[in-house]
């Protein structure tokens, strides 16, 4: 469920009507509920209530201040990959000791700066990272508490480029060898070891992969703890899928998702962290688009909008379907359409034979479930302006990343003096 509803034939996000944000901010953009972030946050803290219970928004879903100062407001702590998001993730509020640190390989710099701030945990991925992060933890004076990201070698059942948990992909250690690598880090300066943590991939949309995993790791945290390593937190990634295409896509709740996790290691008394991006702000996003042209191909009728693969990259990276509306619906009769951007480049295709009903130039698209992984991975391709995100609550909305100018694009180049 979401905020994005029809009323008297047009959409409103919760009280306010998409065109009237149009009109005044222009077209393309993105526009997120804070309604249905809300709710999403809610949900989770709600299944954990009265347990030791962390949620860990994973910023790089959606990394826009706004955003994130929603869910700070709520409790919420942040996963982050990068120094830049760990900044973002200060600068709007959430605490250092609510700040886990995850990725595959973070820089000295990157280690010192969390260092310095004092986050509550670095997911460690391999032996080098482990040693380097000794050596400059060591170098400030400082204990760095760290969780191993181990890879359980589970088939996460999600598109190749999302999927993470299985022994070819480049991500953790090997569950085989955690047991080795906890026994070096114990014997290390500037190191605790705190936790065990994993994320097998993204947009899962079955409980078992989760279930297999979290049960292998079960049986590690026993055997880790056996071998004398005191496991106090449990980092348990994110990953759970939303329904894209709600009529063929029905994945497990948050709620269900919840009560499996609490059943599978809620006995272990370990603090539970939790990192979700998608299932926070997928569904709360949508992207807002003009329609420039109609196109009859010889096979085809285009359906020519303003936004394109830069401002929404999934569908060409990720084959991901998007359900697409017509912002006023005139209830008229539906053709088939392909809606793809102005971009050179046939992957810059939104939908193939999407049934919608009629449209003409001018009209307004809105494409569903954009949240996630939309702002935060578009780009200037094509020198084409970054675009704004507004954030609606309630009846009042404001822009929370405004429509950059060419000459913002353009002012990033600097000419040589041999050419000035
Ligand atoms: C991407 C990522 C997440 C969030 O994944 P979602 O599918 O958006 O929930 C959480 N943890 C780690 C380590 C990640 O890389």
């Amino acid at each position: 469920m979401d905020h994005f509803d029809y009323q008297q034939g047009e959409i409103y996000v919760e009280g306010v009507p998409v065109t009237a944000i149009a009109e005044q901010v222009g077209t393309p953009f993105y526009c997120y509920s804070t309604e249905t972030l809300v709710r999403h946050y809610n949900v989770f803290s709600d299944v954990f209530r009265g347990h030791d219970f962390l949620l860990c928004y994973a910023l790089k879903a959606n990394s826009n201040q706004a955003i994130i100062k929603s869910l700070a407001n709520l409790g919420s702590g942040a996963d982050v990959v990068s120094e830049g998001e760990l900044r973002r993730a200060l600068k709007a509020g959430i605490a250092a000791e609510k700040i886990v640190y995850s990725g595959v390989a973070k820089t000295q710099e990157e280690m010192a700066f969390a260092l310095e701030k004092g986050i509550l945990q670095f997911n460690i991925e391999s032996e080098p990272e482990l040693h380097q992060l000794s050596r400059v933890a060591d170098g400030m004076g400082k204990v760095a508490a760290i969780a191993f990201r181990i890879n359980p070698d589970v088939d996460a059942r999600t598109h190749a480029k999302i999927s993470t948990g299985k022994s070819e992909n480049k991500f953790g250690i090997p569950w085989t060898s955690a047991r080795a690598i906890y026994a070096k880090a114990a014997a290390l300066p500037g190191i605790r070891v705190q936790g065990v943590d994993l994320h097998i991939g993204s947009q899962l949309t079955d409980l078992a992969p989760f279930e297999e995993a979290f049960g292998r790791i079960v049986t590690l945290i026993e055997e880790l703890r056996a071998d004398g390593h005191e496991i106090s937190v449990l980092d348990l990634g994110g990953g759970l899928g939303i329904p894209y295409d709600q009529a063929a896509e029905k994945p497990p709740l948050p709620l269900e998702y919840g009560e499996m996790v609490k059943r599978i290691v809620g006995h272990l008394g370990c603090k539970i962290i939790i990192e979700p991006g998608r299932l926070l702000v997928g569904n709360a996003g949508i992207l807002v688009s003009k329609v420039i042209f109609l196109k009859y191909g010889e096979k085809r009728k285009f359906l020519i909008i303003d936004a394109a693969m830069n401002d929404l990259i999934r569908p060409s990276m990720y084959e991901a379907y998007h359900e697409i509306v017509a912002v006023k619906d005139t209830g008229g009769p539906l053709s088939a359409y392909d809606v793809v951007g102005p971009v050179c480049e046939t992957g810059d295709t939104f939908a193939v034979r999407r049934d919608l009903p009629g449209l003409e130039t001018g009209d307004l698209v809105a494409i569903r479930s954009a949240g996630a992984y939309g702002a935060v991975m578009s780009s200037t391709y094509n020198t084409r302006r970054l675009i704004p995100e507004i954030l609606v609550k309630g009846t009042e909305y404001a822009i929370v990343r405004p429509r950059p100018s060419y000459d913002d694009i353009i002012g990033l180049d600097k000419m040589p003096k041999w050419l000035d």
